[in-house]
């Protein structure tokens, strides 16, 4: 299915600067006095670049791909600006941000002021009895560090029951105001449930306080979201789209999916609206034994691989720990007595928590593998990489696992070990450079400044030979910067080169990449993680006819301005998806 690396670099080092053959009729598309910056094996920078029936055609000199202009071609004059191959973002979860978009349009809040005013504003055309629920927000990205209290939720309404959801994975917590707490009709004489792990939090005086642990069953009845029409999903899964195209994305990777997922962007497909190309992680669940995990993959409708340009079934996806921003990515070392206080663990051996023994990651990944499935596993903390990496190994023992590109998802905390037995194994590292932009700072505080250096180690990943994709987790709303998480690709590669918090500090300079080094990591990089560099990733004759037209240039323009570079147009298959062109 897929030629070697060798030939495909060979053949497409020979066509730079030529035209492929046969291509004399008139292009579709041409791009004509750009500094195109092709990200091909010799980083060639170029004036133009053809596209004809969605394919790259001709890229070089102005002269040369200037006589593929026919009548119907569409010139897009660059006027001396830069030029980059699409953008490919691989990791989004596009299709529950359409959803949530849907119910109620995401907020980026900040501040539990921020909090207040938004529950004022819903409490005017909020029916008295329907519960507000505050749009999520991590605590590591709230100015005050902390939960609001229930008393400053009451401030913001008295009439209307209102939730502060703090959840991920198996860790729930939730803050009520008092209306919230008299509709769940939780009093002082309410006890915890029993058997599981729900508690409600009183103060001193027996009063419940607000806050809710894994209040499950208290609160689920009165949070159920509202239904939404296909039609309305729909519609909101494609302007998810449109803003990706905006800002340059024309690939991406929806990160956690399942068929139903794989069957929406078949039907955007055939209904000609697709305006990203994508990959479809399929989740695995927990499958505990081989015999489960095959079965599992036997009963799917099709297999890894399948799909075509636009819409391709990708790797199945495992979730081995939490997540750092709530204190369950699992660790090697405890987290300490800062970082338990300011998640709200008690115990001071706490690492984090795990969903997987190396034994059970081993059986599917055995059941994978022997069918010729890609894996990935959301892997945060440093523990669990090692885990994964045990059961890669004793896979490697039997079935070489070099050539499937193991994904591994966050990764945050590389060390010497991890990546040399990573980069020995194929492995491939996902990662999200706004997070140490957005979370660096809380999470100097609460985790250490020496594991700070690391964290998000591109540099590290990127030295020990490993293929690192820089992306988002894109999960709620549609503004690129003020999105949870912010999916603008040129902030992701803004802090991957100059390595600054969002207040300004740096943390670990060593991790700095070189501005090309970070384009790699959003295009021919981003495209290995999907067996895709062969087809995607650089402008090259031959490959998918994806570009953007950059307001700056990306590699000369200073640092700062980087996360502020705006698309001017952007291109998928010779087909302009965004046009700021005549503005
Ligand atoms: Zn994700």
């Amino acid at each position: 299915m897929r030629c070697p690396q060798s030939c495909a670099l060979a053949l497409s080092a020979f066509l730079v600067g030529q035209i492929v053959q046969g291509a004399e009729q008139p292009a579709d598309l041409v791009v004509l006095n750009g500094k195109i910056v092709t990200v091909n094996p010799h980083s060639s920078i170029v004036e133009a670049a053809a596209v004809r029936e969605g394919r790259f055609v001709a890229v070089g000199a102005n002269s040369k791909v200037k006589k593929l202009v026919g009548d119907r071609t569409r010139v897009i004059d660059a006027r001396g600006k830069t030029v980059v191959p699409g953008l490919i973002e691989t990791h989004v979860h596009a299709i529950g941000v359409a959803r949530d978009e849907a119910v109620q349009p995401f907020v980026q809040l900040s501040s539990i002021a921020e909090i207040q005013q938004w529950v004022r504003q819903q409490a005017q055309s909020t029916p008295k009895d329907e519960w507000i629920q505050i749009p999520r927000i991590d605590l590591t990205r709230l100015r005050e560090g902390r939960l609001p209290t229930r008393s400053e939720l009451d401030a913001a309404t008295a009439e209307h029951p209102v939730v502060f959801n703090w959840q991920y994975g198996s860790r729930q917590i939730q803050v009520l105001n008092t209306a919230a707490l008299r509709a769940a009709k939780i009093t002082r004489d309410t006890p915890d449930p029993t058997g599981g792990k729900t508690k409600i939090v009183k103060d001193a005086q027996g009063e419940p306080t607000g806050v809710l642990e894994n209040p499950g069953g208290l609160t689920s009845k009165f949070r159920q979201s509202k239904p939404v029409s296909d039609e309305a999903f729909l519609a909101a899964l494609k302007a998810v789209h449109r803003a990706y195209n905006r800002i340059g994305i024309t690939s991406v990777i929806e990160r956690n999916s399942n068929v139903e997922g794989y069957r929406t962007y078949e039907k955007l497909k055939a209904a000609g609206e697709l305006a990203v190309r994508a990959t479809v992680t399929i989740g695995y669940g927990a499958r505990n034994t081989a015999e489960e995990a095959e079965k599992f993959i036997r009963e799917l409708p099709f297999r890894f691989g399948d799909g075509d340009d636009w819409v391709r079934v990708g790797p199945l996806k495992i979730f081995v720990d939490g997540g750092i921003l709530y204190g369950t990515a699992y660790m090697r070392e405890p987290y300490g007595p800062e970082a338990n206080q300011f998640y709200g663990f008690t115990d001071p051996g706490h690492r984090g928590t795990v969903n997987f023994t190396a034994e059970r990651i081993e059986n599917m990944m055995r059941a994978a593998h022997r069918s010729g499935w890609q894996m990935c596993s959301h892997v945060t903390g440093d523990g669990g990489v090692d885990l994964v990496l045990d059961a890669l190994e004793r896979v490697n023992r039997d079935i070489p696992v070099k050539d499937r590109r193991y994904t591994l998802i966050h990764a945050y905390f590389p060390n010497a070990t991890a990546i040399r037995r990573a980069a020995e194994l194929g492995v491939c590292v996902d990662t999200q450079p706004a997070w140490y932009y957005k979370d660096g700072d809380a999470l100097a505080k609460a985790l250490g400044e020496d594991r700070l250096k690391h964290f998000i180690g591109l540099a590290d990943w990127r030295k020990g030979g490993l293929k690192v994709a820089i992306n988002s987790d894109h999960m709620h709303g549609i503004d690129p910067n003020k999105s949870l998480n912010p999916f603008n690709p040129f902030l992701a590669m803004y802090v991957a080169v100059t390595r600054r918090t969002e207040s300004g500090r740096v943390i670990g300079p060593e991790q700095r990449v070189s501005r090309e080094q970070a384009l790699r990591m959003a295009t021919i990089d981003a495209a290995y993680l999907s067996f895709d560099e062969k087809r995607k990733g650089s402008i090259e004759v031959g490959k998918l006819g994806d570009l953007v037209l950059l307001s700056d240039d990306l590699l000369t323009c200073d640092a700062e301005r980087i996360k502020d570079i705006q698309p001017l147009a952007t291109v998928v298959g010779g087909k302009v998806v965004h046009d700021a062109l005549s503005r």
